[in-house]
């Protein structure tokens, strides 16, 4: 009998959430924009040239790094990109994550981080976050091989105060600490100012949420030179060519339209505070979200049968059938219009459950 299988790399994957492809449906269940991106973005794609695809992109991917850097005020050689900030964490795992002592994170937050640590080797702790889902600086002032956190927090869209972030650095000069921020451009405290203070900390932002891009697969993350280097240095071991010619071009023309990404992201941020209002009507609790989606429970019907039934009718919310968190829907904040649906079929649904 062949043993081919001792030797093989076995993981258990991360699961995406569902991409449903109906014509009638309400998408809130992966945190998507529901507004176009940048009209720039769509000019580059009108005036691409094909021909330009013969040649290889430029490994670097200066155009890019380039509006970033600009518009974070930081060098160019302190910004790294790649294939969504998936690709980007995954890298800052496999690089800033190579001790025998286990990394922190959170036991309710982005379900990929086990799943790295796990494909990698890494050992990690998961620490409980606290009754009201808040992450608790304290726990994070053991001994550790790193740390990485959401803020805000997925699932729960609870934030941390910057001063907070601050603590956990400040109690971890020996380790690099990640702080996720995906959701941060709905309204929370970005931890950038950290990176000019602290040599140890890296910001992982996405062009996915706030850009309204996520078909596109662009992630980012800003810290010292020293730990972008470090980066580059896995990247190029892996792979020279993550970003390609179109890839960068709508990019840099994304980061260039600040006035469209500011109008977009306060228009969600005033989505979700409308929205809060609502769903306390319907007779839901939840903890105050910064970021595009709300995670809440409902006082008396379970939150799969919930799910259930907007599923029947082509709303998507997300559900995750976890300890802790299994009688809670985390629901992605779209218009206002995709909402109003969601709450008249929410009003009628819960008055006969
Ligand atoms: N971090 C968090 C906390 C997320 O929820 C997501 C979205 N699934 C990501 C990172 C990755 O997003 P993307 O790869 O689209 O940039």
């Amino acid at each position: 009998m062949s043993r081919w299988r001792e030797n093989v790399r076995e993981v258990t994957p991360y699961v995406p959430g569902e991409q449903p492809d109906e014509p009638d449906m309400i998408k809130l269940n992966t945190n998507e924009n529901p507004y176009p991106p940048a009209p720039g973005v769509q000019e580059v794609l009108r005036s691409f040239d094909a021909d330009s695809l013969r040649l290889y992109p430029d490994p670097a991917a200066g155009e890019l790094l380039d509006a970033l850097a600009e518009r974070y005020h930081v060098k160019p050689s302190q910004v790294f990109v790649g294939v969504g900030s998936d690709d980007v964490l995954a890298m800052a795992f496999l690089t800033f994550f190579n001790s025998e002592k286990p990394v922190l994170f959170p036991d309710i937050t982005y379900s990929f981080y086990d799943v790295w640590a796990e494909l990698f080797r890494i050992p990690y702790h998961q620490i409980p976050l606290d009754e009201q889902f808040r992450i608790v600086p304290e726990d994070y002032f053991a001994d550790n091989g790193g740390i990485v956190f959401p803020n805000p927090n997925a699932p729960t869209g609870i934030d941390l105060p910057l001063t907070e972030v601050e603590r956990i650095v400040r109690a971890n000069p020996d380790s690099v600490v990640i702080v996720d921020e995906a959701y941060v451009d709905f309204g929370a405290e970005s931890a950038l100012p950290l990176v000019r203070k602290y040599e140890n900390v890296l910001v992982v932002q996405t062009f996915s949420k706030s850009r309204s891009m996520a078909g596109m697969r662009i992630g980012f993350c800003i810290g010292s030179e020293a730990l972008i280097s470090c980066l580059n240095n896995a990247k190029y071991s892996f792979n020279s060519y993550t970003m390609n010619r179109l890839t960068l071009k709508l990019g840099a023309a994304s980061v260039k339209d600040e006035a469209y990404f500011r109008t977009v992201t306060e228009k969600i941020a005033e989505t979700r505070e409308w929205s809060k209002r609502e769903l306390s009507r319907l007779g839901f609790v939840f903890g105050d979200s910064r970021a595009n989606f709300i995670f809440a429970a409902h006082r008396t019907v379970p939150a799969k049968k919930i799910f259930q039934a907007l599923r029947e009718h082509h709303i998507y919310v997300r559900y995750f059938d976890k300890p802790r968190i299994d009688n809670y829907l985390r629901i992605t904040i779209g218009t206002r219009e995709q909402m109003q649906k969601l709450f008249d079929f929410l009003k009628d649904y819960l008055a006969g459950a």
